[in-house]
């Protein structure tokens, strides 16, 4: 099948154009060299709608903002290339829209096509498993405000599985979006270092161990984790780390709290389901595979643990996992401590509850 690797089943695109490195990091190959990561799509959904609950607050507008500037990087950095190989010029809009159309496929965004593309104020696109509607409106969003030059509001009718999505001249909140332009630019902190290696696909270069974890529908654009059955999906790491960054410069140490505990139930409940077909340090081995970090040290005393983990990529969502991870493959509860550094690594402390 045209795009999927005849060697190890993945599509080629995905080895060919990032890079895994030592220090737990999945990189692009091009410019702007955007760190990847490969997301859990139900904990992400669990988590945002976590925090909605629980703070009583509607935060999809801060998730489309999030995504509507990470798309606009990486979009206008992906024209910059189109007219620097094509002496100044770009290749029309509808081959624009093509090219990315099929990247959503292969990331497990959504299966999109534009049937009647026209240059216009309102442009109408039908779209079928679109992974989380917020996030699939705010890339949609950047994604067309790079190549038509002006601000739109997306606006949507019908649900993930199948939708249509309307993109609309409007105006946003300056001040809103400033601050989460900022936080996008700034980025994650990272560091530098690790001894991490994988097996190459000779064919694609993408990590021989990723095809074991992980299966592709390209046509319907799924991509599905086989242990657990979890939708995937690849995406920039940016535009959610600034969303959450906002949400705790907002809302205060509150959301932090809110993370860890919703992340160590996600977790407790996952890997309870498939304990019996993994270990924990397979499980372990698997965050870095999909650049969620490097577990680089690992203390134990007695019944307790010392857990370093270098470039997290949410500090607090990476935290709560690891602790509902120990619960659940030790079945025992652990009392939590987190020194966060902000410099690109974590160390968590779990000291069991004792009856
Ligand atoms: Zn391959």
């Amino acid at each position: 099948m045209k795009g999927i690797c005849s060697k190890c089943g993945m599509p080629t695109n995905i080895g060919r154009t990032n890079v895994w490195q030592s220090n737990g990091v999945i990189v692009g190959k091009y410019p702007p060299h955007l760190r990847g990561t490969i997301y859990d799509l139900d904990e992400i959904k669990y988590l945002f709608e976590s925090i909605s609950r629980q703070t009583g607050l509607d935060i999809s507008r801060l998730i489309i903002e999030g995504k509507r500037k990470d798309a606009l990087r990486f979009i206008s950095s992906m024209l910059q290339h189109f007219r620097e190989v094509g002496g100044g010029t770009l290749p029309p809009p509808r081959n624009i829209y093509e090219i990315i159309f099929n990247l959503c496929k292969i990331w497990g965004l959504g299966a999109v096509e534009i049937l009647n593309y026209q240059e216009g104020e309102t442009i109408a696109i039908p779209a079928k498993n679109a992974y989380f509607l917020p996030m699939f409106a705010g890339d949609a969003a950047g994604v067309y405000e790079s190549i038509e030059g002006y601000r739109v509001i997306p606006l949507w009718e019908g649900d993930e599985s199948e939708l249509t999505l309307t993109l609309k001249r409007g105006e946003g909140e300056p001040e809103l979006e400033e601050r989460i332009e900022a936080e996008v630019e700034r980025g994650i902190p990272s560091r530098e270092g690790g001894d991490l290696w994988y097996k190459l696909c000779g064919e694609c270069s993408a990590p021989l161990e990723l095809s074991r974890l992980l299966s592709w529908d390209l046509e319907n654009a799924l991509i599905t984790e086989k242990l657990t059955g979890n939708r995937a999906f690849f995406h920039n790491a940016n535009g959610l780390f600034a969303v959450v960054k906002l949400l705790v410069e907002e809302l205060g140490e509150d959301i932090e709290r809110i993370i860890l505990s919703s992340e160590r139930v996600f977790a407790k409940n996952l890997y309870t389901r498939v304990r019996g077909a993994t270990s924990l340090d397979a499980e372990l081995n698997k965050f870095p595979l999909r650049s969620w970090g490097r577990p680089s040290h690992i203390k134990k005393e007695g019944g307790s643990f010392i857990i370093q983990v270098d470039n997290p990529y949410l500090d607090h969502l990476v935290a709560g996992r690891i602790w509902g991870l120990y619960e659940a493959f030790n079945q025992q509860e652990y009392i939590f401590g987190l020194e966060s550094s902000g410099s690109g690594f974590i160390k968590i402390e779990l000291d069991p509850l004792s009856a």
